[in-house]
Formats: structure tokens, sequence, C-alpha cells
């Protein structure tokens, strides 16, 4: 296995944030008990706030807790609800994309989209991302800080109220690597698929990762039934060098590596991410050896995921036409990788992952 380069911290050593006050959406249920015990309350007021804030309340809402005891809340204890700053919404599918701001100021991007299966939303777990990949807005102007498991959860909070719809899948592919902020990442799921919280189900839920292989083993030890997406993007080290630089460290024999002893630990079949680029890893001879290397580094069930590139003008990169990414999922399924091409919703809003946050910024 390569050796974990030293600007990542070892997991459970995240540098991450909590703060001074403590935080109160990062709670479980029993916890938020215990910290309105403290105050001097009774356990059924930590029940009653802690349903609150799974719905995204505001302390002003929680009507039915006494004045005092929420103007001791706000200034004992810090609530991370997220802010919708903008929203689009999409005429063709009811995607809704969402700018939201955090209590500091940072913001980031969440979308509610609408499948036939139930709704699901896409979170961020980072304010940028540092991760470099040569695609893609969200790191365009690096990472600022990491997400709190409170904030990554506080964005389906808000949604859910938004929407007033229930949201029954979650996917970690917003903005930021939620490999490098693995703590909160990890925290992140336990709060979310909480019984008396949000209660959503581990299995409906997908982390996705550029490939910090350390931490691909670290998650496989921590026997969470969630869906691995691991952003490929190339079978060629040479090309998924240039692409994504976090490939110069950990290069794919390691990746497949990591992706299979995730599959023999937790029997979850490994999901691949392979965004079709014109001209860098589209062409049917690209199909044969991503087949290949494939077959050759994994020995279980896998899925190859192909997404056309969404465009983003700083990049220079375009997507190949849909006839083209029609013949490489061909090509794969022949070779009996088994393939599909995401299908793309709010196609009128479709300002790729990062853009919103890019412009809010930079206006
Ligand atoms: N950091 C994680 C998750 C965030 S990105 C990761 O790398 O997996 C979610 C997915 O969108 C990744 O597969 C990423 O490579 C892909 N992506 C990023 N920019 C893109 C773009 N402009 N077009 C298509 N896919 C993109």
């Amino acid at each position: 296995m390569a050796q974990m380069d030293s600007t990542f911290a070892k997991c459970g050593e995240s540098e991450v944030s909590v703060t001074e006050k403590p935080d109160l959406l990062g709670m479980t249920l029993a916890e938020t008990k215990a910290f309105v015990k403290n105050l001097g309350e009774a356990a059924f007021r930590g029940q009653q706030l802690y349903g609150w804030m799974q719905k995204g309340a505001s302390f002003d809402e929680m009507t039915n807790l006494p004045l005092a005891f929420r103007k001791r809340l706000e200034a004992e204890s810090t609530y991370r609800l997220p802010r919708i700053l903008q929203k689009q919404v999409s005429k063709m599918d009811g995607t809704i994309k969402y700018l939201m701001g955090m209590i500091d100021g940072e913001c980031v991007e969440s979308v509610f989209m609408r499948y036939a299966h139930g709704n699901t939303v896409c979170v961020s777990c980072q304010a940028g991302c540092r991760m470099g990949c040569a695609f893609c807005a969200s790191t365009l102007r690096g990472r600022s800080r990491d997400l709190t498991a409170s904030e990554i959860l506080g964005q389906i909070a808000v949604i859910g109220r938004d929407t007033g719809e229930r949201v029954g899948g979650v996917v970690m592919m917003g903005i930021g690597e939620p490999l490098d902020n693995y703590d909160n990442t990890v925290r992140f799921l336990h709060l979310v698929s909480e019984k008396d919280g949000l209660n959503i189900g581990l299995r409906h839920i997908s982390v996705s990762t550029c490939g910090l292989v350390p931490r691909i083993h670290c998650l496989a030890e921590e026997g969470l039934p969630i869906t691995l997406s691991v952003s490929l993007h190339a079978s060629d080290d040479a090309v998924r060098d240039r692409l994504m630089p976090v490939n110069k460290t950990y290069p794919i024999d390691s990746l497949l590596e990591a992706c299979q002893y995730y599959f023999d630990k937790t029997g979850r079949r490994v999901s691949f991410e392979y965004t079709l680029i014109a001209g860098e890893n589209d062409s049917l001879a690209d199909a044969a050896a991503l087949a290949n290397r494939l077959r050759r580094g994994i020995h279980s069930p896998c899925h190859v995921n192909l997404i056309l590139l969404n465009s983003v003008k700083e990049t220079g990169f375009s997507a190949p036409g849909r006839e083209r990414a029609k013949e490489f999922c061909a090509y794969l399924e022949k070779r009996g990788i088994s393939a599909t091409i995401r299908r793309k919703l709010g196609s009128d809003i479709d300002a790729s992952c990062g853009q919103l946050r890019l412009n809010h910024i930079e206006s």
C-alpha cells in the first residue's frame, strides 16, 4: 500500500473545527438529552429540541420550548443550521440546486433530486477542495475549511424543510473530498442514520472519493453498509496523474487493491465513476484499457457509472457526444463490466457542482 501523504492527517486526527461552544446539531438524541439535563432541564426538553433541529427549525420556531431555555441554548451552544442563499429549480424534472451559507459566511452547494425510488440529496463536505482534479470547478480556489458533521447534516434538514418532502437517500458528491474530512464524514453517517433523527438508511447513502487509499482502508473497518463510489476517470496512470493529482500519491493499482479490500471487508459492491472527457479518456481504446484494468484489479462485482463531463470554462475540457458515451458503455458491457450512463438531472440549471459557489465568492 502506498504511504499516506504527510499533508493528510491520520484517521481520528482530523484538524476540524469543533466550535468552543457545544455543537447542538452535531449531537445524537442521547447526547442532546444529556446536554439539556446538564443545563438543568428535563430530558423530554432534549427530545423536543432534537425533533425541531432535525426539521431544520430555528430557535424562534421552537415554540413549545420555554423562551428562557431557548435564550440559554442560544448563549451556551452553537446551532450550525445552514441558510439558503440562492435556489435554482429545474423546470424539467424538479431538481433543486441550493447555495447554502454557513454561520461564518462560508458557502457550499447542495442538490435535491427526485428519482422513482425516492428523493436524494447531494451534500457538500468541505468549503472548496484541495484535491486539484483538472476538470472540476470545486477545486479551482482550493479549500477554505472542512464542514462539521452538523453542517453536512444541516444541508439535508434544511432541504427537507424547504421542500416539505421526505429525503430517502444521500450522495456525498457535492463540493469537497469526504475522506479528506474523514472524522466529520463518519460522524455525519452515524447522525444521519439515527433512528430517531433523519433515519436515512446507510444502504441508501453513497460516499464518493477521488481515491485516498489509506482512508478507504479505514472506512472498510467502520462497518457501515454504505456504497463506496470511487472516481476513477482513467485506466492509465499517466492520464490519471494529469487529470487527478491524487494519483501521483495513490496510483491506480493501489486504488484498485483498496477497492478489493473494501469489498472483502464489507461485501458491498464498489461503484466507479468515470467522467468522459473528449480526447482525454473517451476512445474505444480507453474503454478496452478500462475493461482490462478492472478485470485484472477487481475480482468482485463492481459497477461503472459513466458521466458526461459538465464543462467548466476555466478548465478547457469538453464532453464527447452522447453517441460516444453509448458506444463506450456498450463496449464495457460486452466485456462483462456492468455499466450505465448516469442520467442527467436538472440540465436547465446545469451549473456543474462548484460553479454556484465560485460565482458567489467571486462576485
Ligand atoms: N471528491 C469526491 C466527491 C466530489 S465530486 C470525488 O472526487 O469523488 C463527485 C463526482 O463528480 C466525482 O466523480 C468527480 O470527479 C465528478 N466531477 C467533478 N467535476 C466534474 C465535471 N465538471 N463534470 C463531471 N463530473 C465531475
